[in-house]
Parts: structure tokens; C-alpha cells; sequence
């Protein structure tokens, strides 16, 4: 069974339609990667798996079931966006408990869960500051992290690594390739970069103007003479 499903789902804002008949599984633990130009829909399937916005037609399934209607928060689905989206106030141990404080996850169960965050993240030493007295690649650590806490099913990334210089780039693929193996979370991923695409993917799902164009491994898309 697909961890997460599409089933001829559509996106209209007002008259324009951006996603038209998209169906897609995406399995238990498969980390699936969806490139394709600027405009063409990434973001707005994203949003539409995590509730963060309404589906014009059709269905999205998580674990089975569907959830057109499930608040985001019930959904088991954790988002990682571009720009952090930190609270820049708060520290970084406060910045990973707020969601789970807003729906009344116990102290103790809070605390645990950070502490493992922040041992896969190597954010230990970093639980009291806040984050605007981080650099990039570090608050992206805690936005991944603040997802890591809430025990997500599915992960959704959102072009995480767009803002973050070369080095660290490479440097993060290779963290959240290991986050993947060790939580064997189902992941789906928005990138542009082609080398992410490459060497992260189990799939990647190419779009154009809010269809899928072509689905395949890595070598199937890119590498066939
Ligand atoms: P991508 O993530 O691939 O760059 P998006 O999903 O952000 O693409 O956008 C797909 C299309 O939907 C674009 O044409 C964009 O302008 C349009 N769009 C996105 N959000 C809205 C909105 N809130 N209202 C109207 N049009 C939107
Ligand atoms: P609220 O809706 O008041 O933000 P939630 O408990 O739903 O409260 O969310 C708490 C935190 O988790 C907020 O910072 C919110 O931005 C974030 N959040 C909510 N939904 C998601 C999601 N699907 N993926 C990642 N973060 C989310």
C-alpha cells in the first residue's frame, strides 16, 4: 500500500487550473523527488498533501486513508520550508517544542523527543540560542529538526537547501540521506538542483505546467544514451 497516494487530484485558483489530474504513490520509506521549472506545481502538491491547501478535485490518501478534509496537523506529515520559518525570538529547544506544546505532547515526552532530534541533527550545543544568531545551515538543522519531533509518517521538503551556499548544500543532502535511513521515513522532495535530484531520489517525478511528465529512477532520467 502507498504511504501517500494522488488520485486525480486538481488544483484551480479561480479559473486557472496549475494541477491537472496528477496521480501518484509514493511507498513506505521511498524518498521521491519532484523537479521541474518554477511555476510548474511543486510547491502547490506539496502544500496540498500537508492540508496547508485545498484540493480542487480528486483525493490524497496518507497511510490508506483519505484526508482532503484532515487538518494539517493530523495528518502525520511534516514540512520543511525554504526560509526556515523559524521564530527567530525563541530559542532553538523552544522553536522544536512549540508545535508539540500546542497539542499538549507531556513535558517530558517533549524534552525526549528533542534531545533525539538533536543528537541525529548535532544541534546538542545548541538547544539555548536562537536562531538569528545561527548561520543557515544551522537553522535549517532546526527546522528539520522541529519536523523530526513531530514523529512524521512523511517528511515534505520544499526546496530546503535553495538558500544555503555550495558547500553546505552537498553537506546537508548527505544529512538528510541519513536521516532518512535512520528514521525510515517516507520522504518527498523539491529541488531544482539537478545533483540533489540525482543522488537523493529512489524516484524522481518530473512536472510541466501541472502534469507529470515523466516518472523513473535516477539513471532512467537522466543517464539513458
Ligand atoms: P512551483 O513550486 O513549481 O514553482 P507553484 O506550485 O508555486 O509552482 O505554483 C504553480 C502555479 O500556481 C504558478 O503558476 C503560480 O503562479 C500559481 N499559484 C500558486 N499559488 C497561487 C495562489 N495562491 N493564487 C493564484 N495562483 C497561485
Ligand atoms: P498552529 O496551527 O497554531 O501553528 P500546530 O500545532 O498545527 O499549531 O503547529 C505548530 C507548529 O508546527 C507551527 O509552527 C506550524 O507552523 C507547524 N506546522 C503546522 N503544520 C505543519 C506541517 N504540516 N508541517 C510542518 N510544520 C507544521
Amino acid at each position: 500500500m502507498a504511504e501517500v497516494a494522488l488520485r486525480g487530484v486538481s488544483k484551480s485558483y479561480g479559473n486557472v487550473d496549475v494541477i491537472h489530474d496528477v496521480s501518484l504513490d509514493v511507498g513506505q520509506g521511498e524518498f521521491v523527488v519532484f523537479v521541474g521549472p518554477s511555476g510548474c506545481g511543486k510547491s502547490t502538491l506539496m502544500r496540498m498533501i500537508a492540508g496547508l491547501e485545498e484540493v480542487t478535485r480528486g483525493d490524497v490518501l496518507i497511510g490508506g486513508e483519505r484526508v482532503n478534509d484532515t487538518a494539517a496537523r493530523d495528518r502525520g506529515v511534516a514540512m520543511v520550508f525554504q526560509n526556515y520559518a523559524l521564530y527567530p525570538h525563541m530559542s532553538v529547544r523552544d522553536n522544536m517544542a512549540f508545535g508539540l506544546r500546542n497539542i499538549g505532547t507531556p513535558r517530558p515526552e517533549i524534552d525526549s523527543r528533542i534531545a533525539k532530534a538533536a543528537e541525529i541533527l548535532q544541534l546538542d550545543r545548541y538547544l539555548d540560542r536562537k536562531p538569528r544568531a545561527m548561520s543557515g545551515g544551522q537553522r535549517q538543522r532546526v527546522a528539520i529538526g522541529r519536523a523530526i519531533v513531530r514523529e512524521p509518517k512523511v517528511f515534505l521538503f520544499d526546496e530546503p537547501l535553495s538558500n544555503l551556499d555550495a558547500n553546505l548544500r552537498v553537506q546537508m543532502r548527505t544529512e538528510i540521506a541519513r536521516l532518512h535511513h535512520r528514521l525510515d521515513a517516507t520522504m518527498i522532495y523539491v529541488t531544482h538542483d539537478q545533483t540533489e535530484a540525482m543522488t537523493m531520489a529512489d524516484r524522481i517525478v518530473v512536472l510541466r505546467a501541472g502534469v507529470i511528465e515523466q516518472v523513473g529512477a535516477p539513471l532512467d532520467l537522466y543517464e539513458r544514451p
